[in-house]
């Protein structure tokens, strides 16, 4: 089965509004020629610039992700922001369980997986993103924290749709290091994931869903991560800040 490419631009705590604009005026210029049958594309800017880059971005095939969320509808949650609240701004994805967040935020599989079935309520699709240490793949844990990851972040979702979940395997050791997994240790971990997607859900779910590597993606050495059969695209940080880095990756994703 083919499954379009997905790329997605994870911004972090970076640019403002005014940059958030002009960035996403550049892209699309950038994307001519391009559509949504051949790949798929999102930016995630910070909750301040969701609606700036939902409302530069409207009428073209390019997307908003949020980069976080909360689970619950409405409440005295101070700081925090719901499903429908992204939606409102204009959000068609929502990254959840971002390792940054698993390490500085306290994010547990639990509520990486309170805040995906929250996504899935509001139509959303989250972006499930999960991926073993430095000090788990030396002590040859990666196998195992992968499915426990993938167990407990997808436990009873109600998705039938693989469209409507992604999945993206980040390994932390590889996050902002400039160190990228090969596309032969990318390649394993995710035909393991999608066998296992395979027990959770089903075949063709397992088959159509998109799972996305991240980490140190860079226009480089995207062609030989996206050679890989299991590799859907590419959760993209650092190298998506620049809008001419993020569209040779987005060109050098589609050609598979
Ligand atoms: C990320 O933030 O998800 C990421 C993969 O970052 P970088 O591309 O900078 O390693």
């Amino acid at each position: 089965m083919s499954r379009t490419p997905l790329i997605v631009g994870n911004w972090k705590m970076y640019k403002t509004i005014p940059e958030t604009a002009a960035f996403c005026q550049e892209v699309k210029g950038e994307m001519v020629g391009l559509d949504g049958k051949q790949v798929g594309l999102a930016v995630a800017p910070p909750f301040t610039a969701l609606n700036t880059a939902a409302l530069a971005l409207r009428g073209s095939f390019i997307s908003v992700a949020a980069q976080d969320v909360f689970w619950a509808e409405s409440g005295a949650y101070t700081g925090e922001v719901s499903p429908k609240m992204l939606a409102d701004a204009g959000c068609r994805f929502g990254i959840v369980g971002h390792s940054e967040r698993r390490q500085y935020f306290h994010e547990t599989d639990d509520s990486v997986n309170k805040k995906a079935a929250a996504l899935i309520k509001e139509g959303l699709i989250p972006i499930i993103c999960l991926g073993e240490t430095l000090a788990e793949r030396q002590s040859s844990s990666t196998f195992a924290v992968v499915e426990r990851q993938t167990r407990e972040g997808l436990k009873g979702l109600a998705v039938k749709d693989p469209e409507r979940l992604v999945i993206a395997y980040e390994p932390v050791w590889a996050i902002g290091t400039g160190q990228t997994a090969t596309p032969n240790q990318a390649q394993e971990v995710q035909a393991f994931i999608r066998k296992f997607v395979g027990e959770i859900f089903s075949f063709p779910m397992a088959q159509g869903i998109r799972i996305l590597y991240g980490g140190s993606v860079k226009p480089e050495n995207v062609g030989e991560l996206m050679a890989m059969n299991d590799v859907d695209g590419s959760l993209v940080g650092g190298a998506s800040l620049d809008v001419k880095s993020f569209a040779k990756i987005v060109r050098g994703s589609i050609s598979r």
